[in-house]
């Protein structure tokens, strides 16, 4: 298959072909970052929290328009965590995970059994590899509960790519429960290494997760603009899961891992609208690619509406999480986001 995906592609591989040598933990290190700590203090005041998807989404638009997939429930799950036990298989635990999921984020196990309808052992696989990872000691309900953001996480990427004819030149987008939208991919389109050391990275000098996406010669930094949509689709599920059950999440870097895709897709438009107004000008005459734009920075803002009251959800060091939120704040890439509204002919200026 011609591969236009580089990023997805080696989602792809991790999966199907590289069993023996996952690169996983080098695609997604937020999972990796976090250490148990006791919470700290949100990272910014309520009053900067307050109203942000009022502040940054547009009524008239495909951001504004978004609903949340994701509220916060108190449904029980007690049941099956006194079901969980360290030495439970991998086949006990993917049950259990399906069966929260089913309680409290019943989108996960759509997204988990679209993916396994494609590739059976999918959950099975991010099933051993999150017990492997977080297994060293003795597994703990709350990293089954990381576990579970990792599988919807890969899987998420699983489903689009797998329903994607990319051959064809269109990638599928699964957005949602009941939305589904195709995105024209260009023969165009540039590595995303392209923001690397650009005029905003000194806003956040050593995020974690650049040397996995776009750093030169990162695993994934040749990956384009569509692969770099996806990897923001499955880290605002991610936050997703992580926000669901927060009540029994102890460390997580998902709040990050948003923040850091909202930021990765701003630049991305900056520079390439700026160095290569032709593949811009193609980008922007894709209505797949507009929407899916701005339906993602809706779900984003609308989780972390929520996701910034609860410390647990982002990284140890806070302060990355406040340079990160005003990072994405810059009014220069807040009109990134405007200018795709325009191009969409739901906003004028
Ligand atoms: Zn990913």
């Amino acid at each position: 298959m011609v591969c236009f995906l580089v990023g997805i592609c080696l989602t792809i591989m991790r999966i199907r072909v590289a069993r023996l040598v996952c690169l996983w933990g080098l695609a997604c290190p937020h999972y990796f970052d976090g250490r148990p700590t006791k919470p700290e203090t949100p990272p910014m005041s309520s009053a900067e929290r307050t109203h942000l998807a009022e502040r940054y989404l547009d009524d008239r638009c495909e951001d504004g328009r978004y609903q949340a997939d994701v509220l916060y429930t108190s449904e029980e799950i007690e049941f099956w965590v006194h079901k969980f036990d360290p030495a439970n298989s991998v086949e006990d635990n993917i049950d259990i995970v399906k069966s929260i999921l089913r309680v409290r984020y019943p989108h996960g196990v759509q997204i988990i059994e679209s993916a396994e309808a494609f590739d059976s052992q999918c959950g099975k696989f991010w099933m051993a590899r999150g017990m492997d990872i977080w297994g060293d000691d003795e597994f703990l309900f709350h990293e089954l509960v990381l576990t579970a953001g990792l599988i919807v996480h890969e899987c998420g990427h699983g489903w689009n790519y797998d329903a994607s004819e990319s051959d064809s030149g269109w990638y599928t987008f699964f957005l949602s429960e009941n939305y589904t939208i195709d995105v024209r991919l260009w023969p165009g389109d540039k590595p995303r290494t392209l923001i690397y050391d650009d005029f905003f990275s000194s806003q956040v000098v050593s995020n974690v997760f650049d040397d996995t996406y776009i750093s030169p010669g990162a695993p994934t930094s040749a990956s384009g603009f569509v692969p770099t949509l996806d990897e923001w689709l499955q880290y605002n599920r991610s936050l997703a899961v992580a926000y669901a059950f927060h009540d029994y999440i102890r460390y997580a870097n998902a709040i990050d891992g948003v923040l850091t895709f909202i930021w990765y897709n701003q630049r991305y438009l900056f520079r390439v609208r700026n160095m290569y107004p032709e593949v811009y000008h193609q980008m922007m005459s894709d209505r797949g690619t507009r929407k899916t734009i701005l339906w993602l920075w809706g779900q984003s803002w609308r989780l972390l509406e929520h996701a910034l009251e609860i410390p647990q959800l982002g990284s140890k060091a806070s302060s990355q999480v406040g340079k990160l939120f005003q990072a994405v704040q810059n009014p220069m890439l807040l009109r990134e986001i405007q200018r795709v509204r325009v191009a969409d002919g739901c906003a004028t200026q």
